[in-house]
């Protein structure tokens, strides 16, 4: 979602939360960055928060990062309007409405933004790069992503510049450890699985999951076989099994009806499938199809 439109809001905000959560697995961008340049994120939240006049700041953090904590908790004396607020090691804690439940315990309502509850939440390398931008006059030409998974050699968290191609990365990393892996460009949960390794880097890609085929399970799914194991895990208290078979079937209305909207793409669901069923990438269809029926 754009800064800028962020900062624009009309809502009346209170408050801002920088989202450090960061819980998919392999990625530690944030972690690092919370740890190496702590200083800078409150620096970012301060501007935002001072931007939109909002009366105080919070910088969210899963208690599986204690030295990140343990930084943020050093710094925070020198900002009295915010403070370091610990989380439980829970996915998706770094889903934005799960955050401000967590963290305020207000609930966004469906298709609302958080603005509507007083309150803008913002990346960690978000407010870094407001920070630069503003102290340092510098424009956002680079980003930290994490390369790592059983399938890369050496497992880093590298600063490159916007545009870098996917292979350029895997190469920087000494290339691949085991024949053909599946190259994850995101984080395993949410991320997409991609064969085209000329793609670039770009302000959003968090990082680039090599895994093995085993790991990955393959890129056959199988038919249902109604474990109920996809709704056991929805956060959301949605059933992605029947969602997906309604937008399947062309049957959006109706997939709506069960939840489509409410999703929030965490990729639990998909995870946990025994049939390997690409749920996420079926709801993702179902969320752009039902957004292009109410633009008409
Ligand atoms: S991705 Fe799956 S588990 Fe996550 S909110 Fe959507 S339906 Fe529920
Ligand atoms: S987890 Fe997979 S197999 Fe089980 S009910 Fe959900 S979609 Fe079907």
């Amino acid at each position: 979602f754009p800064t800028h439109i962020k900062l624009a809001t009309k809502d009346k905000i209170d408050t801002v939360i920088v989202n450090g959560a960061e819980c998919e697995p392999y990625i530690t961008v944030d972690d690092r960055l919370m740890q190496e340049s702590a200083e800078k994120v409150f620096r970012g939240l301060d501007i935002v928060r001072r931007v939109l006049g909002a009366e105080r700041g919070f910088i969210a953090c899963e208690i599986n990062k204690p030295a990140a904590l343990k930084r943020l908790r050093e710094v925070a004396a020198g900002f009295p309007a915010i403070s370091a607020q610990a989380l439980d090691t829970r996915y998706p804690h770094g889903a934005e409405k799960h955050l401000i439940k967590a963290v305020l315990n207000r609930e966004v309502p469906i298709r609302a933004l958080p603005g509507s509850v007083g309150v803008i939440v913002n990346n960690v390398q978000t407010v870094c790069a407001i920070a630069d931008a503003v102290d340092l006059g510098r424009v956002l030409h680079s980003r930290v992503i994490t390369v790592s998974g059983h399938g890369i050699t050496t497992p880093k968290n590298l600063r490159i510049p916007l545009g870098t191609s996917v292979s350029d990365a895997i190469a920087f990393c000494d290339g691949e450890s085991v024949p053909e892996p599946a190259v994850i460009v995101g984080g395993p949960m949410t991320g997409m699985r991609v064969t085209d390794f000329t793609i670039p880097v770009g302000k959003s890609t968090s990082g680039i999951v090599l895994l093995t085929e085993e790991e990955y399970g393959g890129s056959l799914h199988m038919a249902c076989i109604r474990c109920g194991k996809c709704v056991e895990v929805c956060p959301m208290y949605l059933p992605p099994n029947r969602i997906t078979a309604y937008v399947n079937n062309d049957m959006i209305e109706e997939a709506v009806g069960a939840g489509l909207d409410a999703c929030i793409l965490c990729g639990a669901c998909q995870f946990v499938c025994p049939s390997k069923r690409p749920l996420l990438e079926w709801i993702n269809h179902g969320k752009a199809v039902s957004a292009a029926k109410r633009r008409r």
